[in-house]
């Protein structure tokens, strides 16, 4: 785990990278409150803070002020390592937002273990966020994750002008699958159609569950014929694929896909994308199933 440590102490400094060295931990370091903020702001910032109270520039309880007041995606552990001991000042630095305050000189074997509370507490969130984001029956993206990572998707794409296909798929007459082998034979076999889906993506596209027995996948970069390419191979490898279930039934199924790419040249919203691609699923079903359709 990465650990940020903004200490203008320079022995104060050396000690702390040495300890958290041995303790495993990778460490990002600064020698002042400004620099401090500027690492924070980035994308890949650490989760686990410790930091001065009294350094140049920013000092650390303004950092961890601001670090409250901002909407950060993940939860930032802050634990204050000062030489102020009063208790005024314990009161202050953990109002300020600090979730830890550890009095200068600190005590290595304390220490260790009070950024131990940090490591679990954001081991925790990630699990969370994990849960939170995974569909339980197939262990893809559920559909609010997946949209959240498709729309940074579409923005990077629009900035650095490359192209991105969206395929919605839909099971054919699952319906019947239900009725004739029973809804768990359905989840069995809405598991294999995750695994196969998976399988026939590259390795920086990603695929949520949509709905029930809808799919989607987000193709990074790929024009029309890619995606295309994409969705035939995903659509034989399901009309090629069984489930067998414990009685030794087999299950074949296929399914019916709708492809749409973004154009970099045109202005065209991330709903609008999805909505074209539902579209043509909906022509692929009308057309007769077990097809992709990419033109309306
Ligand atoms: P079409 O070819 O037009 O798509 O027909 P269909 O039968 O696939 O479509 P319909 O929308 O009529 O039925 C979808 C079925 O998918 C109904 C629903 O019970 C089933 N389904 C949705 N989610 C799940 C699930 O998690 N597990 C199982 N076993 N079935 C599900
Ligand atoms: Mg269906
Ligand atoms: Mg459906």
């Amino acid at each position: 785990m990465r650990v940020l440590i903004a200490d203008d102490d320079p022995l104060s400094l050396i000690l702390l990278e040495k300890s958290l060295d041995h303790w495993g931990y990778e460490i990002v370091s600064c020698k002042n409150g400004n620099d401090a903020w500027g690492i924070l702001e980035k994308e890949d910032a650490p989760n686990l803070i410790i930091l001065d109270w009294v350094m140049p520039g920013m000092e650390g309880i303004d950092i961890c002020r601001r670090l409250r007041s901002r909407n950060s995606p993940n939860y930032m552990y802050v634990i204050l390592l000062t030489g102020k001991s009063e208790r005024k000042d314990i009161i202050k630095g953990l109002e300020s937002g600090a979730d830890d305050y550890i009095v200068k000189p600190f005590h290595p074997e304390e220490l260790k273990y009070r950024l131990q509370i940090g490591k679990r507490v954001i081991e925790l969130e990630q699990r969370i966020m994990k849960l939170a984001s995974t569909d339980y029956l197939t262990g893809l993206l559920n559909r609010r994750a997946f949209m959240e990572r498709v729309e940074a998707e579409v923005n990077r794409s629009r900035r650095q002008g490359q192209n991105m296909g969206v395929i919605i798929m839909d099971i054919d007459h699952f319906k019947y699958v239900n009725d004739q082998y029973g809804h768990q034979a359905g989840d069995e076999v809405l598991q294999n159609v995750a695994v196969s889906l998976t399988r026939c993506c590259r390795s920086y596209d990603y695929v949520g569950r949509y709905g029930g027995e809808e799919f989607i996948v987000c193709l990074p970069g790929a024009d029309q014929e890619i995606s295309v390419r994409i969705a035939e191979r995903m659509r034989m490898a399901i009309k090629g694929d069984e489930t067998v279930l414990a009685d030794a039934r087999r299950i074949k199924i296929t399914a019916s896909f709708g492809v749409s790419t973004l154009d970099v040249n045109q202005e065209e919203s991330l709903d609008s994308l999805i909505n074209r691609a539902d579209r043509l699923l909906y022509q692929a079903k009308n057309e007769g199933r077990n097809r992709v359709v990419a033109v309306e």
